[in-house]
């Protein structure tokens, strides 16, 4: 069985005093949730103070990014060792902002995976189409396109701790989500996909996050899905009440 994993991406909001306050908050309300997997991914900056305030309870942190060299003159990056070192479990890759606004592409994202798996880091890997591309119904073209781009060349040993992260554009920060329905499919897709690029057995043990609004209104419907195995929270994840609920309700539906 999959264990459910809600992340919060706290992409660039909160400075270091802020980033501790919320993550104490979490970690007041969150602290008795151990039957699903919690991680809260902060800025750069606030990675090791918050790292500090989760240590040893069962919440993890993670990164937004990750560079794929080991180390060199490469102002403005950030290594996987490095974020290992302040604590870090996981790493997102391939968001859709960063495909966007800095030149992201799945050659790109694959060479970040590489990197992460080899310090360790638990890639949360996010696809997804844009507007345009639903609309054109080449929604599912672009989902291969992305998942075949980030995973071509490993094995599927390499991937064991995979994650990925379903965020079709459209619903990242608009307040429109994907239905349960429209969202389902397309983490089949991504689900049978897996199993034709490698096999049925690690196909079903991959989890897959769907992200793009998901709020305390919508997690039950979303989380109960069969092949959706938690949630990648951005705007909802930056309020204590509402990334708490969200992790609530989806534990709720564990028991
Ligand atoms: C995200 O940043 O990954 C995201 C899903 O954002 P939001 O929840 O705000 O749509």
């Amino acid at each position: 069985m999959r264990r459910y994993i809600i992340a919060g991406n706290w992409k660039m909001y909160k400075t270091i005093t802020e980033s501790i306050e919320l993550a104490n908050s979490l970690k007041r309300e969150l602290i008795d949730c151990a039957s699903l997997d919690i991680v809260l991914c902060p800025n750069y900056v606030a990675l090791s103070e918050v790292q500090e305030v989760v240590y040893g309870t069962n919440i993890e942190v993670g990164a937004q990014n990750v560079f794929w060299q080991e180390e060199g003159a490469f102002t403005g990056e950030v290594s996987a060792a490095m974020i290992k070192d302040v604590g870090c479990k996981y790493v997102i890759i391939g968001h859709s902002e960063r495909r966007q606004y800095f030149n992201e592409t799945n050659e790109t994202v694959n060479k970040r995976i590489t990197h992460a798996l080899k310090h360790e880091l638990i890639p949360i890997v996010c696809v997804g189409e844009n507007l345009k591309q639903r609309e054109s119904e080449k929604t599912f073209e672009v989902v291969e396109d992305h998942i075949k781009g980030a995973l071509g060349g490993f094995a599927k040993e390499e991937l064991s701790s995979l994650i990925i992260a379903y965020e079709p554009v459209w619903a990242i920060g608009t307040g429109k989500t994907a239905t349960p329905d429209q969202a389902q499919q397309v983490h089949k897709f991504i689900r049978d996909l897996l199993a034709k690029l490698f096999d049925e057995e690690f196909a079903s043990s991959v989890r897959i996050q769907y992200g793009g609004s998901v709020k305390p209104e919508n997690a039950n419907d979303l989380m109960t899905q069969n092949d959706i195995d938690g949630a990648l929270v951005g705007g909802a994840s930056l309020k204590v009440d509402s990334f708490v609920k969200i992790v609530k309700i989806t534990e709720s539906i564990i028991k």
